[in-house]
């Protein structure tokens, strides 16, 4: 019997691992697939690390990997309206901070946590292994429920079982956990398709993230450690079909008017790839001895590359909560605590997924009024300091 088990080993799951490492929890991680090994080239999938997460990677000694130079560090934002003139920039410098976040491959990050996570004697790495039932019994009356509540038990395809006394479903947007748990999902497809790549440019990046608003749909250039730049374009599913049909050569045209040739031209490009677009929250987070953390509770549109940053904050409450309940001889997996990490998180994650809506929203119209306000708006923010100042507090977590 394990305290903690957490289905899925991805960033959030190895995230909430890791804040576990050392603690007095047994803990088992259970992922089904092994972590891709690290080419030489960078992965497609990246991820925009921001700095409350990095904070927290840092104090946990996540970077001290020798794989941190992977990690790009990037000190500027430079976002514009392709239907006007407006256009706004974020600079570290002006914020007196030394970047403004990092950006990273997944499965890199992956791996560094990962490391942290293997060197910690609490903690138990089944992978690859998949679950064939998980029996997780459950009472709605909320009187009784922690008593009720005794352990989860999870069987797993090479007949292994585990129990747990608390299940942690970080098993991403198609969780099984929060299916066996019954916990409802409201979802809703943005009709937009993610399409990634990373870019050799004739220009450097200059450790800066590039997002460009086309009626198209956004379009980043996030820096990488090699002077390349991972691309996620977010387009109509039309446009998306339509550009994934073109060969290279044709796609470095589009891709480099599309971006106005702010990084030049595009010289290589890698093999792309598309993700469908959606959002979704969750009705509860918590149930007796059960969790949700990551995009199993949430996900949001890519536009403001958050997802990743909100499962880890998720991931880092539930561990702060659960570990204040058990050093307080408390019971840690009851619902009455459960509840504190859903408290703290919901409102947080339900605001940033109504912004991303309402920037797909405002951003993806062709009216030429809208476009107007829009424009006027990017440029008076950008010569307002404590506005923007407020801004990208939020962003930078
Ligand atoms: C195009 C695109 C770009 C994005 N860019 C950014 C960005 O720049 N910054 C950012 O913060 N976010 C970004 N996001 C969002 C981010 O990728 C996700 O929010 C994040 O990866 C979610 O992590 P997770 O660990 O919760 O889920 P996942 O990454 O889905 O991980 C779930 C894990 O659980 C495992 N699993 C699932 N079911 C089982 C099972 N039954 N048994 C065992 N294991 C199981 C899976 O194998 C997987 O490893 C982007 C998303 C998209 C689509």
């Amino acid at each position: 019997m394990f305290d903690i088990v957490i289905v899925g080993g991805g960033i959030v799951g190895l995230s909430f691992a890791n804040a576990l490492a050392g603690s007095d929890f047994s803990v088992a991680v259970i992922e089904r697939n092994e972590l891709d090994v690290i080419g030489e080239k960078p992965d497609c999938r990246v991820s925009a690390i921001n700095r409350s997460a990095l904070k927290h990677f840092r104090q946990r000694g996540v970077f001290e990997s020798s794989l941190v130079q992977r990690v790009c560090a990037f000190e500027k934002m430079f976002v514009w309206d392709q239907t006007g003139a407006g256009q706004i920039e974020f600079d570290s410098a002006e914020l007196g901070v030394p970047e403004l976040g990092v950006i990273v491959e997944n499965n890199v990050l992956q791996h560094m946590l990962l490391e942290s996570v293997r060197s910690a004697d609490n903690i138990t790495y089944l992978c690859p292994q998949e679950i064939s039932e998980i029996d997780y019994q459950f009472s709605d009356d909320k009187i009784s429920d922690d008593k009720k509540h005794l352990a989860s038990r999870l069987t797993l395809v090479s007949g292994k079982i585990v129990s747990a006394k608390l299940l942690v479903g970080a098993d991403g947007v198609n969780s099984k956990v929060r299916d066996v748990a019954l916990i409802q999902r409201a979802k809703q497809s943005y009709q937009q398709q993610g399409l990634v790549c990373n870019v050799t440019t004739s220009e450097h990046h200059q450790n800066t993230a590039w997002q460009c608003f086309m009626p198209s749909g956004p379009l980043a250039f996030l820096p990488l450690y090699n002077g390349d730049s991972s691309i996620v374009w977010s387009l109509d599913e039309t446009y998306a079909e339509q550009y994934m049909a073109l060969d290279d050569e044709a796609f470095k045209i589009v891709l480099a008017e599309a971006s106005e040739f702010k990084l030049g031209e595009i010289l290589d490009v890698s093999q792309r790839f598309l993700f469908p677009l959606s959002h979704g929250h969750v009705s509860e987070y918590v149930k007796p001895g059960l969790a949700l953390i990551g995009d199993a509770a949430h996900n949001i549109h890519p536009l403001a590359g958050q997802g990743a940053n909100l499962g880890i904050a998720d991931a880092f409450v539930l561990a702060d909560v659960i570990l204040a309940a058990k050093k307080a001889n408390r019971q840690w997996a009851a619902l009455h605590t459960l509840v504190k990490y859903q408290r703290q998180r919901r409102g947080a994650n339900q605001l940033m997924e109504a912004s991303m809506t309402g920037f797909k929203e405002l951003f993806g119209r062709k009216n030429a009024a809208l476009s107007e306000v829009r424009n006027a708006g990017l440029s008076l923010v950008d010569h307002i300091p404590a506005l923007k100042y407020k801004i990208i507090q939020q962003a930078l977590g």
